[in-house]
Parts: C-alpha cells; structure tokens; sequence
C-alpha cells in the first residue's frame, strides 16, 4: 500500500483565532508519532505501507493573499508560498527523524543549500529503503495550491489514494462550523464533489485531476488517535471521494 498524505501548513501551526500559525513543534512531533504506528512494524520494505506527505505552507504564507494587492504579483507570492511548504517540509523532516521515522524530505523547488531536489528515481530509491517521503515546493509552479501538488505526486508515485487530512471528519453537505444543519457524506463522486459550490474541501483543479485518473482520495479528521493508521489500514473512515 501506498499512500499520499496532504497535511496543511494551517495543521501545523499554533492555533490562533482558529487559524494555524507558525510552526507547532508538538503538533510536529504527535504528527511524526500518529505516522509511525501507520507504518506498522513491518521489516519486508517491499511489504509495508508506504507513506509520502505533501506539506502546504498556509501557516506562513498563501499566495491568494499576498497576490490581491498591486505591490506584490501572483507568481511572487506564490513562489513566497512555495518556499513556506519548504520551511514546514525541513522542520518536519528533522522531527521526523527526532521520534525515530526513518524520513527524507525532497523539494519540487530548487534549494540545493537546504533540501534535495525531488526526482521520481530519488523518491522510489528512498521507499525501497522503508522511508517516509516529505515534499516541499508543491508542483514547482505558480497558480495551483498543494493539493494539486498532492494530486499529481500521487499520480506520478501510483499511490493508492490521496489522504487529505482536515480539521473536520470528513465532506459535510455545507460547512459543519457555520451551518448546523449540515450533514456528513460518507462517499461521493468527483463529479458531485467538483460541482457543488458548498464543498470546498479541496480544490477543485485538484478533484479534476484525481477524476479525470480515478485517483481515490479519503478526506479525514487529523487529529484523532489513530485516525492516520485508520486511514492506511483502508477503514471506511471519514470520505470517499472516488
Ligand atoms: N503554491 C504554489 N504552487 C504549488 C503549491 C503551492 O504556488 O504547487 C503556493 C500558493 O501560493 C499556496 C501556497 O504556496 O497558497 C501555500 O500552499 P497551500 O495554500 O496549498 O498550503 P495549505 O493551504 O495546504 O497550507
């Protein structure tokens, strides 16, 4: 089994005002912890779960925001985006490390001072040796956000299904924070999930792209006991978008 793992910068951040800011070294290191037991303890490499994570950077910088304003353009403040995965893709890589996951961290954009660049030989030579695999630099390019980037890596990597971690238990029928009456789908097509404008669990360039290569991907709730191993196990938890 493998798996493609999209974890938001916001997922990393001290919580402020119901955003996540900066970067949490707790959360890190619970995160680190919840992705260990998904790996079970398997000592076939070729047998065990294999893990990459695409890293978003919205804890630091998102490039819709800086891009609205007339000093700075879009592709400035998405390349300022992209370098704010790399921030998180490094720190977490060492925590990684720290709580003992064997871990490589690879980057769509160039930083040879800081971290390696991502090549699909490099990232298969890495799973053969039983590590984890965090990207940074989302696709490389400007105008898409990370899920896209999770979207394609999946792809490129034949992962079995995107693992899109949320604050929230899975698609609700409208936002379940504002509106209580909305209720929770437990599988619903890329074609239902890309047109209802109330969804907005993911970008929908994204979702396109999954559908148009029937690539499943299972929205879950991050921050529960278990629910990362839950997900990699194949348990019908959270929602199927496929
Ligand atoms: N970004 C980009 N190209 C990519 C991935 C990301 O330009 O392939 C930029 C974009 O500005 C985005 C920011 O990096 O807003 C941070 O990524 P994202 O918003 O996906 O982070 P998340 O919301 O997952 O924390």
């Amino acid at each position: 089994m493998r798996i493609l793992l999209k974890v938001s910068g916001e997922q990393l951040g001290y919580d402020e005002g119901g955003k996540g800011v900066g970067f949490d070294v707790e959360r890190a290191k619970w995160i680190a912890r919840e992705v260990k037991k998904a790996l079970g303890n398997s000592e076939d490499t070729a047998s065990a779960t294999q893990i990459a994570i695409m890293v978003g950077g919205g804890n630091f910088v998102r490039g819709a925001f800086f891009g609205n304003n007339n000093e700075i353009g879009q592709t400035t403040a998405d390349n300022a985006g992209m370098l704010a995965t790399i921030i998180n893709a490094t720190l977490l890589g060492d925590i990684f490390k720290s709580e003992g996951v064997p871990t490589a961290v690879l980057s769509n954009v160039s930083v040879p001072q800081v971290v390696d660049d991502f090549t699909y030989r490099r990232a298969e030579s890495h799973f053969r040796k039983g590590r984890v695999i965090i990207l940074g630099g989302g696709t490389g390019r400007p105008l898409v956000t990370t899920d896209t980037g999770a979207v394609n890596l999946a792809l490129e990597l034949k992962c079995d299904f995107v693992a899109k971690a949320t604050k929230v238990d899975g698609v609700y029928t409208a936002d379940p924070t504002t509106d209580p009456s909305a209720t929770k789908i437990d599988q619903i097509s890329y074609a239902d999930a890309i047109n209802d404008t109330k969804i907005r669990v993911m970008d929908k360039a994204a979702l396109g792209m999954a559908g148009d290569n029937k690539l499943p991907i299972v929205v879950f709730e991050l921050l529960q006991d278990g629910n990362i191993a839950r997900v990699a196990a194949g348990e019908q938890i959270g929602t199927r978008i496929a």
